[in-house]
């Protein structure tokens, strides 16, 4: 199976907050590093930083476990003031790719407040169309490394010795909250709280949309080639 594309660095800066957004498995994470690995900016996912915390065995962690695991969502206030603090770092100056946030529509709205006071242009909003049947095919193959949080996928892309991860050596297993029952639950959340903020950013002329429905190397060429249009 064909590796997908290393991103060979940008020309342009991203100076922009870039939102990758669609349901569960459609592929923002695989692409949000690629994206933030081009443009040289850091990639923050809010799953990542709360499966760090749940690891890491914090207060923030065990009040995150039980809901992610049961596929619901973490309550607003607890990702907000992660991610606020997070893109107050001085790494953020140039922009950032986030994925898996803003995930309902008031934090979104908070987003919005947030980026208004950092000197950064318009942020862009790319939301991946895969459906439903297909996102629950491929979570199924999906694997995870427990410590840097590279995703694998069985038949397309998977480490180079078997279940040791091939960016940090960590370990490479399913998550969690990537069983099937989980991922039903997970889509459902999606559609009732995550949906109306692709309206949010298409009202606002903030929205691109993109078929993620092909392999990995396919969508991100696709969006490599949007991003250095806009
Ligand atoms: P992800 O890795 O993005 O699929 O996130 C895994 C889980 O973390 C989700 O199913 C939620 O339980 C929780 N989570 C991640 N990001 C958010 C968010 N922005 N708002 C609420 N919960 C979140």
């Amino acid at each position: 199976m064909a590796e997908p594309l290393r991103a060979p660095a940008s020309a342009h800066p991203l100076l922009r907050a870039l939102i990758l957004l669609g349901a569960p498995g459609a592929g923002k994470g695989t692409q949000a590093r690629e994206v933030a690995r081009l443009y040289d900016v850091p990639h923050l996912s809010t799953g990542d930083m709360f499966r760090e915390h749940v690891a890491k065995g914090t207060e923030l962690g065990s009040r995150a476990k039980p809901i992610m695991e049961s596929g619901k969502l973490v309550p607003d206030e607890i990702v907000l003031g992660m991610v606020e603090e997070r893109v107050a770092r001085k790494d953020c100056a140039a922009g950032f790719v986030l994925d898996g946030f803003p995930r309902t529509l008031p934090q979104a709205e908070r987003l919005e407040e947030i980026l208004s006071c950092l000197p950064l242009r318009r942020a862009l909003a790319v939301n991946l169309l895969v459906d439903d049947e297909a996102v629950v095919r491929r979570i199924a193959a999906r694997r995870t490394c427990k410590s840097c949080g590279a995703i694998y996928s069985a038949g397309e892309k998977m480490p180079r010795v078997a279940g040791k991860c091939d960016v940090c050596g960590g370990t490479v297993v399913q998550r969690p909250d990537d069983r099937e029952e989980v991922v039903r639950q997970r889509l459902a959340t999606y559609h009732e709280q995550t949906r109306p903020v692709v309206e949010f950013y298409r009202r606002r002329g903030q929205l691109l949309e993109l078929d993620g429905s092909n392999a990995i190397a396919t969508v991100q060429r696709d969006l490599f080639a949007l991003l250095e249009r806009v």
